[in-house]
């Protein structure tokens, strides 16, 4: 018999590629002519799918796409996106051919890692690079002019070598006070000025930055969060200027549901105890999921109405306190929307007291990711799936 499902389980994330698309189309309206998009599709596209949003993002105007590693480049490669890539932290030295043979471009910073770089490399091949600033970020990145200069020479004395861009990172561009972002923005600036050539791609903004301050747009901005539809911090959500909409949603199925006498308990530790004749119902996800402990008593949907998640929740499954009897097959929005009502990331990210970025970071691979196109589930290729 021939198999055409996608998955066994009564628990799935959907990504809204139409979603995606129209985040993309409003940061484009605030790009200037020429300006390119570079789209951060790193850890699994921030666990809505790499190829899948990769894809989006390059239909809807994005020329170039970033990763955090060499790994998920070569991942993006193998599932046949030819796009140029930029990894945006270190590779090893002795992986640069590997990233030649790939064409992907990758970013470097430091002297002695060029001149390990430069034993490893093929001579037959190019690799293009970017050079990254440490403007007060503390992470990565060359500090002073001197070192700019140094690393910018040791590439241009080597043909195999092509700088195509340098760039910066913000570390509060994402907060209403912009004082040390002006800082980073002329130690940026300054820096750019003290290099020989200018590289043809400039970039500094990541989501806020690109939302916030056209004057650090340079050639080219680098778009995250926002893309997903998700802010980059509350309080600049007052600030941003179009409507962002949140692509990613998690629901799964009523598996079980039954009564509970008063005094009856729930889960391991039995911490939770019926303070009357209840209706529970059970859920197939847990923390492997990364549905966490933590987040027992948070509220979920069902049947448009908020109910909450009761007992300790396992590592596969979790309970929930019903307010009435409802059919086993019942799906529960863990994440979305669901009869006018809704449950955000940022209302997960509250009660997790972390930010939205690590909520869909956080589920798991055993979710499977279906997609959504104009209404319709589609597959990579965006055929539409039929079963
Ligand atoms: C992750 C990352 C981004 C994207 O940031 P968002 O806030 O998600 O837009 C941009 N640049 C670098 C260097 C990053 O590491």
């Amino acid at each position: 018999m021939e198999d055409q499902a996608l998955f066994y389980r009564d628990t799935w994330a959907e990504v809204d590629l139409d979603s995606v698309a129209a985040n993309i189309n409003g940061l484009k309206t605030l790009l200037a002519k020429g300006t390119q998009m570079i789209a951060v599709v790193k850890a699994n596209a921030y666990g809505h799918g790499d190829a899948q949003i990769a894809e989006t993002a390059l239909e809807s105007g994005a020329s170039y796409l970033a990763v955090a590693f060499l790994d998920e480049a070569i991942a993006l490669r193998k599932k046949g996106i030819a796009a140029p890539i930029l990894v945006l932290g270190a590779s090893r030295a002795q992986d640069i051919s590997i990233a030649a043979k790939h064409e992907i471009t990758l970013t470097v910073f430091q002297e002695e890692w060029l001149l390990e770089a430069k034993k490893y490399m093929t001579n037959d091949l190019q690799v293009k690079v970017h050079i990254k600033i440490d403007s007060g970020m503390g992470r990565i990145g060359v500090k002073t002019p001197d070192e700019l200069q140094s690393v910018e020479q040791m590439l241009r004395e080597d043909g195999r070598f092509l700088i195509e861009g340098v760039f910066t990172h913000f570390a509060t561009a994402d907060e209403l006070d912009n004082s040390y972002y002006q800082r980073q923005l002329t130690q940026f600036n300054e820096m750019v000025h003290s290099m020989k050539e200018k590289p043809e791609l400039i970039h500094a903004s990541n989501s806020a930055a690109a939302l916030r301050h056209p004057e650090a747009h340079f050639n080219a901005v680098r778009m995250g969060i926002a893309m997903y539809g998700l802010t980059p911090s509350i309080e600049i959500e007052p600030e941003i200027p179009f409507p962002l909409k949140e692509a990613f949603s998690l629901h799964s199925k009523l598996i079980h549901v039954k009564r509970l006498r008063k005094g009856e308990k729930v889960s391991y530790g039995a911490t939770y105890e019926a303070t009357e004749d209840e209706w529970i119902g059970t859920i197939p996800i847990g923390y492997a999921d990364g549905w966490i402990r933590r987040l027992q008593g948070q509220e979920v949907l069902v049947e448009g109405m908020k109910v909450p998640i009761v007992g300790r929740i396992c590592m596969d499954q979790c309970m929930l306190k019903l307010p009435f009897h409802v059919p086993v097959g019942t799906v529960v929005t863990l994440i979305g929307k669901q009869k006018g009502n809704q449950i955000s990331i940022n209302d997960i990210a509250a009660r997790l007291q972390t930010i939205n970025y690590e909520v869909p970071c956080i589920i798991s691979n055993r979710v499977p990711r279906i997609y959504r196109k104009s209404g319709r589930m589609v597959d990579m290729k965006n055929s539409i799936l039929s079963y």
